[in-house]
Formats: structure tokens, sequence, C-alpha cells
């Protein structure tokens, strides 16, 4: 039975290439219906950044992916926070010094340093010279007996290479004369990140470990844990790096990177999902569009890439286009205000569309904003667009484009049409895109017009201040009647005098 687990340090809200990790390890959880847990390596107490562990789980969560072991769930190989097992990881450690796989070091900070300073203008290799792994037992146990503070490190092979068959890469293989006796606890009593790792990774029954390339290099240690354990390994997959359009890793240079970002900016987390999942991992097909099921359907760790994935901003913008177009009026509606009401974007905050939506929101039928949304559904791309692109619909008097009147308040027919216009919707109580469609083309004849465009821009422009948006029919039905006429009487006021 595959059981996963994704790892993370509560050191900051995840990236997307971290959430990248989460998502890739549950696909294949999902996939052969195994177990997806989440492990908080917490071991490193200084790094600790307050409201990190919070943002992880809400990473997760906005994504849906869900753990079936971990925080808040508890489950069967708890506890899911490292520094909730430190007796765990003391015992282990035990293991290995009594099997003479770790040794006890009682280097102090100041003789490490001046070693390095040695090293260093010596032109020796760095690291650590190992000069605490050959002690005999009396002389280690009479440091102890004095007080002496100690880590214990693990004991490298000294010759000799280690390797390990990864499923993305293939064979990786270390030099072990290259790689330091690694400290597995520190002198406070805490683990480091590999023997923590390693021991849950095995008593949480971890089969498959798929993380991010930056941890390549620690995996040989992991190795000679394993073996020094005499334990199995799992199946270890490292996935490439993602990198920007400009073939640069992926840094705060290329825009957001944290996750959470993309929620606040407007993406659906469907689309943020299938997204990020497809940068570095193909379903072996041309799909592009898929939901979360569907991927789990498609997954396999042989279709991660083993070149650098890109990160393409206008794809997930095209993508968040499509899920934002397939949501039915009713789910757009709920959508679109609940981001509204919950996003911290101070851009969006302070914007004249979110101070508009705001009040739509309180004082204008539910069925109103939501045919608006609907209007507008087809253009839009990031939820954010919703409150400004609908703008036109909220206020009673619309920002009226300079350029807009210029170009279509200066012709000479405009005076009559906008007088004819308010002549048919007077007296009407209700107004339907039909109707709206007979009174435009009713007035392109009587006014003698060559082409309906030539009543449908100004009206546009005397309707919504806009010379682009939905079809003009459909959002004269939705302004209905009186709406439409207090706008033509303004727009009048924009026809100049000559006309
Ligand atoms: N705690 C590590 C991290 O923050 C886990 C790395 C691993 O998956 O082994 O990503």
């Amino acid at each position: 039975m595959i059981r996963v687990r994704y790892a993370p340090s509560p050191t900051g809200s995840p990236h997307v290439g971290n959430i990248r990790t989460a998502l890739f390890n549950y696909l294949l959880a999902k996939r052969y219906s195994g177990t997806f847990v989440v492990r908080i390596e917490d071991t490193d107490q200084t790094r600790k950044v307050p409201g990190a562990l919070e943002d992880i789980l809400d990473s997760l969560r906005w994504l849906g992916i869900e753990w079936d072991e971990g925080p808040e769930r508890g489950g069967s190989h708890g506890p899911y926070f490292q520094s909730e097992r430190l007796e765990i990881y003391r015992r282990h450690v035990d293991i290995l010094l009594a099997a003479k796989r770790a040794y006890k070091c009682f280097c102090t900070p100041e003789e490490l340093t001046e070693m390095r300073e040695y090293q260093r203008i010596n032109n020796l290799p760095t690291g650590y010279d190992r000069r605490c792994r050959f002690r005999s037992d009396d002389e280690v146990e009479a440091l102890e007996a004095s007080g002496k503070p100690y880590v214990v490190r693990l004991a490298m092979p000294l010759e000799g290479e280690i390797e390990f068959q990864d499923a993305i890469r293939g064979r990786v293989a270390f030099e072990s004369r290259l790689l330091d006796d690694q400290v597995l606890l520190k002198s406070d009593g805490w683990p480091t990140y590999h023997l923590a790792n390693v021991v849950d990774d095995y008593l949480q029954g971890i089969t498959h470990v798929i993380r991010g390339d930056e941890w390549i290099n620690s995996t040989p240690k992991h190795v000679v844990l394993y073996n020094s354990f005499g334990w199995n390994m799992p199946i270890f997959a490292h996935a490439p790096i993602i990198k920007g359009p400009d073939g640069a890793k992926l840094s705060k240079r290329h825009g957001d990177t944290r996750c959470l970002d993309y929620r606040e900016k407007g993406f659906l987390s469907e689309a943020v999902a299938n997204f990020i999942a497809l940068i570095g991992w193909s379903p072996g097909d041309e799909r592009e569009l898929m939901t979360m099921s569907e991927m789990a359907e498609a997954f396999s760790v042989e279709g991660i890439q083993p070149n650098p994935g890109v990160f393409d901003i206008t794809k997930l913008l095209w993508m968040n286009g499509h899920y934002i177009r397939s949501k039915s009026p009713e789910d757009l509606f709920d959508t679109v205000v609940s981001w509204h009401t919950s996003t911290t974007d101070e851009e969006y905050r302070g914007s004249e569309g979110c101070a508009a939506l705001t009040a739509a929101i309180q004082s204008l039928p539910q069925e109103y904003v939501t045919e608006a949304f609907r209007l507008e559904q087809e253009r839009v791309k990031l939820l954010s667009e919703f409150a400004e692109a609908c703008r036109f619909f909220f206020v009673d008097e619309p920002e009226m484009d300079p350029q807009g009147v210029a170009k279509w308040f200066g012709q000479p027919y405009v005076g009559a049409l906008l007088e004819k216009l308010e002549a048919e919707v007077a007296g009407r109580s209700t107004i339907s895109a039909e109707d709206a469609e007979k009174i435009i083309d009713g007035v392109v004849v009587s006014l003698g017009l060559e082409k309906r465009a030539q009543a449908i821009h100004p009206t546009r422009v005397a309707l919504t201040g806009k010379t682009f948006g939905p079809s003009l029919f459909e959002l004269m039905a939705l302004l209905g009647p009186e709406r439409i006429l207090l706008r033509l009487r303004r727009a009048a006021q924009f026809v100049p005098a000559a006309s």
C-alpha cells in the first residue's frame, strides 16, 4: 500500500515549488488509493515563523489537497509534529551509537571554526575532520562524565560510492569521501533534519519520497542512515526545480511565489492546482485542462519530467479564465462574493470597483449582481476583475470614457438617437434582450442610419460609459428601463451642443 508524505518545515508561507511537492505526493496517493501524510518538520525551533503552519495547512486546504493523516486529523502513525517525537529520535540515536554507526563529538564551536580556518589556509577539503570518531570508549565516557556537551554524528563510509536509484533521474552516486559526518543530534538533544526525516519516514511506513531537487545532496546521508539501521529504503524521486520564463530559478523577481498570493490575487484553486501540477509533470498526452481527479487518474512518477519545468503566468491566466467560464451563474456569484469579502489584496481593497461591489452586494438584488457577473464571465480572467468590469452595472453614474464620448457623441445623429431611445424605453416596465434589439433596429431605421453599429456604439457609451463590454441587448435587459432612462438623460449632457 502506497504511503507518501509532505513534510514541510514551518519556516514561512509555502511557495509554488513546495506546494507542487505536496501535490505530486497527494496525486500519487490518490492514484493508488494510498495514504497521504502531512508531517510538520519543526525540529529547528530557531527557524520557526509565526503563522507558517497555518499558511501551510491553508494552502493545502485551498487547493483541495486533503491529507489522510497529520495535523488536526491525527492518525495511527503520530505524532505528526517532529517536536513531539524527540524521545523517538533519542532512542534511535542510541541504537546507532550502540552499533558504532554514530559517535559522540565533543568539539566546541570554537574548535570547529579553528578547524575550518586551518583547512582553508592549507587548501584542504573543508568539513569535519572526524577527530572524535576514533576516540576510545573510555575516553568518551570520561568526557561525558566531565559534563562536556556533545553532538552525535553519523559515521559515513570513508571510501567508495553511495548510490541510489532515483525514480526520475535514474542512478545517482556520490563519492563517500566528499561527504561530511553529518550531525544527527544536537547538543541540546534535538535531532537534525536528516535523522528526524529518515526515522519518521521509516516509522510512518513511507513508501515513496517525492521531494524537490534541492534535497538530493541530503539523500546519500539518508541512504547511509537507512543502511545503518538495517531498514529498507523508500523510493526516492527528486523533482526538478521550477524556472521562470527567463530560464533562471523561480524567485521573487519573477513575481509572486507564495502559493496563497495567487488566491489573494483572484486565481481559482482549480486553476492553480491544475497549473502547478503541470509544471514538470505531464499526463502523457496533450491534455492541459484537468480536474484534480483527472490528474490523479493519470498521475505517475514516470510522468515527472527530468528537465526543469517553467512557470508561465500567461498559461495560468488562460487556465483561470477557463475555470471562471465553466462556472454556473450561482457558483460564480458565490465564488466572486466570497473571494471579494475575504481577499487581503491591498490594491483591490482600495479600488473603486471593490467599493462598488460591496455596495452592490448590500443594496442590489442578488439576481442582478449574478447576471452582471454572468455577462462579464466570458472576458474576465481573474476574480478580482469582476468588480471593475461590472462597476457600470452597479453605480448610478458610470464613468464616461472621454475617448468613447469624443468618438461617438460627435456624430450628428447622436442627440436624436438618445431622444428616440428615451421615447421607446419610457413607459415600459421591463425590457428583454429581444425588445432591446427591436428598439435599436427601429431607431436605426427611423434615423436612416446605414449600419446597426452606428446606433449600438453610442448607445453603449451612453449606458455604460465604455466602448466595449458584453452584448448591448443583454446589458440593456439587465439594466432595465428605469436605469436606462436615467443614463440616457445623463448622456445627453455629454452630446456637444451643435449636434
Ligand atoms: N522539511 C523538509 C522541507 O521543508 C522536507 C524535505 C523532504 O521532503 O525530505 O521541505
